[in-house]
């Protein structure tokens, strides 16, 4: 176990404000973890690549950097790959392509660990964690035990699931079961992906995931950022095909439930955003959806840019954005 006291908060944040945070305990195993004196519960970190910290953090942080991976066969071709919390994403799926192990390769290049991955339920390109999820290990701060919790425990559903709910502050992640297989189940639905043969291989596909990412999307080691900011809005039918006759052109994806998923980087270079640039935080130029530091933003700068956006496409369309990152108060409450 690692007790880190009054480190710089741009070591643990992609977007690298910067501030100080009081403490941050890493813990490796479950032992240590149900060793650990817990009095108020503790602010669980992953790799910061969908936190920011807008002010001095008081509240411990904890993060579980376990990294071993075990895997067994359930059949010849499905593969069951047991993954500790504190594995890089990233990592696990460049590891599974090279052994040719299909269902996350659609995944590629999503920053963070492996333990954040169930909390907001990761997705792009068409595919999302719990299509893979076959279980979760959670660590209960109360009851100091593993709970096991099936994909339907989890209450996985749209950037969300029940560890961003009734279990949030509850516990911490330690470890993920997931099912990927041998047999080639490419995925190429989605936009950018599209323009592969049905025959294609997961290199194929993980190549060109990174390649269309790159095109997109700021390097977050170069360039401070967490990310698509704010959640696509989801309105119901009959607001979309009201929005629809002032403004023919938006788009909308119509959604199981009769709702209509509206993108919210339309929304936002629609207002003219694209680019737009408060102090030393904006709208990067080639995706809007993600604002960016350039270095020295400040959180004020970044909350009267937030409120900006907010402020803008609700007078233009009455939709509410809500952001995707946590943004975390000195006591480490939600901000917005
Ligand atoms: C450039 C960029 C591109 C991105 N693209 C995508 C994308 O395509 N799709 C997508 O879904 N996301 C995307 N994200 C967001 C981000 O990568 C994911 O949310 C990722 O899962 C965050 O991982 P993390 O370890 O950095 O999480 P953190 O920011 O450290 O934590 C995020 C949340 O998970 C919780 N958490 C972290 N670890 C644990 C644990 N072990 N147990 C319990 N809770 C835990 C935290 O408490 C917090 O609520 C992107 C971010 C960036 C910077």
């Amino acid at each position: 176990m690692h007790i880190l006291h009054d480190q710089p908060a741009e070591f643990y944040s992609t977007f690298r404000l910067k501030t100080r945070l009081a403490t941050v305990i890493e813990v490796d195993n479950v032992t240590e973890l149900a060793r650990l004196d817990i009095t108020s519960s503790p602010l669980v970190l992953g790799e910061g690549s969908n936190t920011i910290f807008l002010e001095p953090l008081s509240r411990p942080i904890i993060r579980f950097t376990g990294t071993a991976i075990t895997e067994s066969w359930l059949h010849a071709d499905k593969c069951l790959l047991h993954v500790e919390a504190g594995y890089n994403w990233h990592q696990l799926v460049s590891d599974t392509v090279d052994r040719q192990l299909w269902g996350i390769e659609n995944l590629a290049l999503i920053p963070g660990s492996v333990g954040a991955a169930p909390v907001q339920n990761i997705g792009a390109y068409g595919i999302e964690f719990a299509d893979v999820c076959v279980y979760v290990d959670f660590f209960s701060w109360r009851t100091r035990s593993i709970q096991r919790l099936t994909p339907e425990q989890c209450q996985f559903g749209y950037r969300d699931s029940i560890f961003k709910q009734q279990l949030s502050g509850d516990g911490i992640i330690v470890a993920v079961g997931i099912m990927l297989s041998t047999t080639a189940k490419p995925v190429l639905s989605y936009q950018g992906l599209d323009r592969l043969a049905a025959t294609c291989s997961i290199n194929d596909i993980f190549d060109q995931v990174i390649a269309t990412r790159k095109s997109k999307l700021p390097d977050y080691r170069e360039i401070a950022n967490c990310g698509s900011f704010f959640k696509n809005p989801v309105i119901s039918v009959a607001e979309y095909h009201q929005l629809k006759l002032t403004y023919p052109a938006m788009p909308g994806f119509i959604l199981a439930d009769n709702t209509v998923k509206v993108p919210a980087a339309w929304l936002i270079d629609q207002q003219g955003l694209k680019g737009y640039r408060l102090h030393d935080v904006g709208c990067y130029l080639r995706q809007p959806l993600v604002l960016i530091n350039y270095g020295n933003g400040t959180s004020e700068d970044l909350l009267a840019l937030i409120t900006l956006i907010q402020d803008k496409v609700r007078t233009a369309y009455r939709i509410h954005l809500e952001p995707e990152v946590r943004l975390l108060d000195s006591n480490g409450h939600q901000y917005v």
